[in-house]
């Protein structure tokens, strides 16, 4: 079935580790924000750093959001790097906004990945 990425799904994935529903191993978590590793690692460290706020993605969080939820956001994304030690050298964040990056989870999300020589940034 196709994802609805018009408006947001209160049954995605992350909306229900949000509420206690799906269990997460939490790394990071304040007011605004949560970090978890991903269930499916494609690196050896791969976080997922969310907002509590219902966002469905990049796009919207951005026009959406208030400028608290995404200060605290992006300073989470970077403590976090801290606190995984892959701040220096290095990391890559992904973000996939929508069908066309094949985003899965209707819930703004970004990838944290590191821990190995990532290669190029797109597989041909
Ligand atoms: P996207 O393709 O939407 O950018 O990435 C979604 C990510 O969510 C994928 O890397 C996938 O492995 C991860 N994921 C999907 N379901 C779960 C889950 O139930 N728990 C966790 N921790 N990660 C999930």
């Amino acid at each position: 079935m196709a994802i609805n990425f018009e408006t947001y799904d209160n049954d995605n994935i992350f909306a229900k580790i949000l509420r206690g529903e799906l269990p997460n191993t939490t790394v990071f978590e304040d007011d605004h924000v949560l970090a978890f590793h991903d269930i499916a690692p494609a690196a050896p460290v791969h976080v997922l750093v969310i907002p509590k706020g219902r966002y469905i993605a990049h796009d919207d969080f951005h026009r959406d959001a208030s400028d608290a939820e995404v200060i605290a956001f992006w300073r989470a994304v970077g403590r976090i790097c801290h606190e995984l030690d892959v701040a220096g050298d290095g990391h890559r964040l992904i973000v996939n906004q929508g069908a066309a990056s094949w985003q899965l989870v209707p819930h703004f999300h970004v990838h944290i990945l590191a821990g190995t020589d990532l290669g190029p940034l797109l597989a041909s």
